[in-house]
């Protein structure tokens, strides 16, 4: 079985801080790490493989940085690593990271399914894996909490806010993961010592990949970000006044009727 994961490198958000000037992260100095999600993914992919055979393979979009999140991914058990990865992608917003990963699996080719996190800490969008399946044209089920195969099909337990929903789908299809899916298993020591032995990372720069270039970058993206900024948060007090105890809890009733509070 042939499985493509998707995998982003993030700031590890325990460690970001804001300035509060700008209102954007501090990034200098703050580690990355591959999105929690994603190792989800990637442990279920790789259970998949260990059970039937196959290959895996990881694809991540980034700055050349990224590769060590592909290396982390390797050193766990990834038999081929993908960094895709040109100043022409820098700026894109969810469609357009789609539109760009979408093109790379369709020059990897050749997959039963795809996997991906249901969501990167740092985006937080959740857009991008129901993206890629529509840019693919495949089935999706996000929020996946359990994976079993029937034959050909995979009996997918979806968990949503109260209830789980259990689905059937055929390959190929794109999956989400969730936290609830499985432990994520470490990298080993061997595989630490193969990941950096030799230049494991594969790069696929713009010229490799089948996209229209209107459809990439910031220029391609149809969302802008105009603003970011830290929420403020106030807090008012009031020391509520009155001859007596009696007073000042009647005066406390009619303002918290005032404001519809009681
Ligand atoms: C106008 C605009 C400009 C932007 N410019 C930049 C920029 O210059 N630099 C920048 O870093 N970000 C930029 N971003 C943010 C960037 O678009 C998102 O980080 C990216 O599209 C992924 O979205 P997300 O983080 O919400 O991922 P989600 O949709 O929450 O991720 C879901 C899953 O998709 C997969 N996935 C997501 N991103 C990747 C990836 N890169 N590689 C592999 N798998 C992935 C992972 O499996 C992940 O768990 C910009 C966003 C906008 C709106």
């Amino acid at each position: 079985m042939n499985i493509i994961v998707c995998v982003k490198q993030v700031p590890d958000t325990n460690e970001v801080k804001i300035n509060q000037e700008t209102g954007t992260l501090i990034r200098d100095g703050v580690p990355s790490i591959i999105n929690p999600d994603d190792k989800n993914a990637l442990e279920a992919a790789l259970q998949l493989r260990d059970e039937n055979g196959g290959k895996v393979t990881v694809i991540s979009m980034g700055p050349p940085q990224a590769k060590e999140a592909l290396r982390e991914a390797y050193a766990m058990g990834a038999d081929e690593v993908y960094l895709v990865s040109d100043r022409a992608f820098g700026g894109s917003d969810t469609w357009a990271t789609a539109t760009i990963i979408s093109a790379a699996i369709e020059k990897i080719g050749g997959y039963d399914l795809i996997f991906c996190g249901r969501q990167a800490i740092d985006g937080d969008t959740a857009q991008v894996g129901p993206e890629i399946a529509e840019f693919l044209n495949i089935p999706q089920v996000t929020y996946a909490k359990k994976i079993e195969q029937k034959g050909d099909k995979f009996i997918i337990t979806r968990a949503t806010e109260g209830m789980d929903y259990i689905i059937e789908t055929p390959k190929p299809t794109l999956i989400t993961a969730i936290q609830e899916l499985n432990n994520p298993r470490y990298p080993t020591v061997k595989g630490i010592f193969s990941a950096y032995e030799n230049e494991i990372v594969k790069v696929l720069t713009l010229p490799d990949l089948p996209v229209d270039t209107t459809q990439i970058g910031l220029k391609g993206s149809p969302t802008n970000v105009f603003n970011s900024f830290v929420p403020t948060k106030e807090k008012h007090s009031e020391i509520i006044q009155g001859k007596d105890t009696k007073e000042k809890v009647e005066s406390l009733l009619n303002k918290l009727k005032a404001v519809n509070m009681i």
